[in-house]
């Protein structure tokens, strides 16, 4: 059941739960994250950052689309950190359904300009929309960020998503991308998420949502978060099972190679859908 964005999460806003939004980026993985969800009956987001369309080709967008259509439980396919109007217009090209663009690190009012520009465009041909302010931690080097963590202010949440008409908002809490390293402890601001809660109504997003301690995220779950976004820990899990698989120095087919993989991937998938209290939920759709 392919949607977009706006649809997806105002029945978890109403309800109370978080959507994941997976980062895949080849055709196994997003199998392995469908059937996971199908298994769950989770709702479910596929994300897909313009490095990883890149690497899989506008062409396959078409593939994942008749996918999803044939699927039980409710889709977003979602461009991750769209850099530019350009990108943004491809993506709705290829089949995207909702796209975000992230002009975080620039000047407040260019950040609102730019996402007025796409909003318009996006809304045109129903796509759904994704905004953020303030800087979400960068780790590895994949996606745009900072080393320091800017706080969204949540008076500038108001105004941004009055003036730019997103439908969701990426906000920065504390969480960073990638996986932390040992000497860096992450520490969620509830607080300020009941503070941007209290003056906000559209669905809010927590980026890096990788490695942060569980009993954090189910926290944030609780306060009002309803997507969050998990690119490194189910890649981390495929990835380990291929080293190990791949141990045995005669196997070549990627139909033996690669469902072992994402069994173990299906595994943290299971557990993320969990967390957030989306399993079961695509009945509500
Ligand atoms: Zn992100």
């Amino acid at each position: 059941m392919l949607m977009n964005m706006k649809e997806l999460l105002a029945v978890a806003n109403e309800n109370n739960f978080a959507v994941p939004a997976f980062n895949i980026s080849d055709y196994s993985m997003f199998n392995g994250i469908m059937e996971a969800s199908e298994e769950k009956n989770a709702p479910v987001i596929i994300a897909i950052h313009p490095d990883e369309l890149s690497h899989i080709s506008d062409e396959m967008v078409q593939g994942i689309r008749a996918r999803i259509h044939k699927s039980p439980v409710p889709a977003v396919i979602h461009l991750d950190h769209g850099g530019s109007f350009a990108q943004v217009i491809e993506a709705i090209q290829a089949g995207f359904t909702s796209v975000m663009i992230d002009a975080s690190t620039k000047p407040y009012e260019e950040n609102i300009a730019v996402c007025q520009k796409v909003v318009e465009a996006a809304h045109a041909v129903n796509v759904s929309v994704e905004g953020e302010l303030g800087t979400i931690g960068n780790i590895d080097s994949t996606e745009t960020g900072a080393n320091d963590i800017l706080y969204t202010d949540p008076q500038q949440a108001k105004d941004f998503i009055e003036k730019t008409g997103i439908d969701c908002l990426a906000i920065a809490i504390g969480t960073s991308h990638g996986i932390y390293p040992k000497d860096k402890k992450p520490e969620l601001r509830i607080d300020v998420l009941d503070e941007i809660k209290k003056v906000v109504t559209a669905p809010l997003v927590l980026h890096g949502g990788s490695s942060n301690k569980d009993s954090e995220i189910a926290k944030s779950v609780e306060h009002g978060v309803n997507k969050i976004n998990i690119s490194s820990d189910i890649k981390a899990a495929y990835y380990k099972k291929m080293r190990e698989v791949l141990q045995d120095e005669g196997l070549r087919e990627p139909n033996q190679i690669q469902p072992p993989c994402m069994a173990a991937m299906k595994e943290v998938a299971y557990q993320k859908i969990e967390l957030f209290q989306a399993d079961g939920k695509a009945a509500l759709y």
